[in-house]
């Protein structure tokens, strides 16, 4: 399991690896944040392809080319807003991320980035979001041979922190 993990601070769109992770709306068709952000590094390709999709429901994931970014792939999904009330945002925050190794297992994808997802805008908290990611990442990592390896990528100084204590004696 050790090696199969990874945690570094940094900015998913500059990483090349099989796929990543774009913490993207129901639309699809880009927003802010870090959605932004790829869309901006991927150019016009990538919306021009996901207008085609038909928009993405929470908890889901769909995959496109990576256009101009280093990555090969994108995995959209659709994270929880925390606070709407219908206590479910954990189940759907578990399914983000369930989804999205499977769309890369599905891809024969070896490496998948995979930022902190809903713990932007959607504010959803930290610490709990952490415990479900990597809780869902390493059940998943035990059934299947794909990915052969996640990089969990914080961007804020908190979010690393909180995963450093967790993943501590586990990360090389
Ligand atoms: P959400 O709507 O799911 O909350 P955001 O885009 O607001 O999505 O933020 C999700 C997480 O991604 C936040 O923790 C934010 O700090 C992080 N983030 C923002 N930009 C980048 C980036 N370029 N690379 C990696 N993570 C990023």
């Amino acid at each position: 399991m050790e090696t199969r993990l990874q945690l570094i601070k940094g900015d998913i769109t500059t990483l090349r690896v099989d796929a990543i992770v774009n913490t993207a709306n129901p639309s699809l068709l880009g927003g802010g944040g870090l959605d932004g952000a790829i869309h901006r590094a991927a150019g016009p390709g990538l919306l021009e392809v996901c207008r085609l999709l038909g928009g993405c429901k929470t908890g889901e994931a769909k995959i496109t080319r990576g256009y101009k970014l280093p990555a090969r792939f994108v995995i959209h999904t659709v994270g929880p807003v925390w606070g709407v009330g219908d206590r479910q945002e954990a189940e759907f925050l578990a399914s983000c991320y369930k989804n999205s190794l499977a769309q890369a297992t599905i891809h024969d994808c070896k490496t998948i980035a995979i930022p902190n997802i809903s713990t932007g805008v959607y504010h959803f908290p930290k610490e709990l979001a952490a415990e479900i990611a990597i809780r869902e990442v390493k059940t998943y990592l035990a059934a299947n041979t794909t990915p052969e390896k996640v990089i969990f990528v914080c961007f804020d100084d908190e979010n690393l922190a909180i995963y450093q204590k967790m993943l501590q004696g586990e990360i090389k």
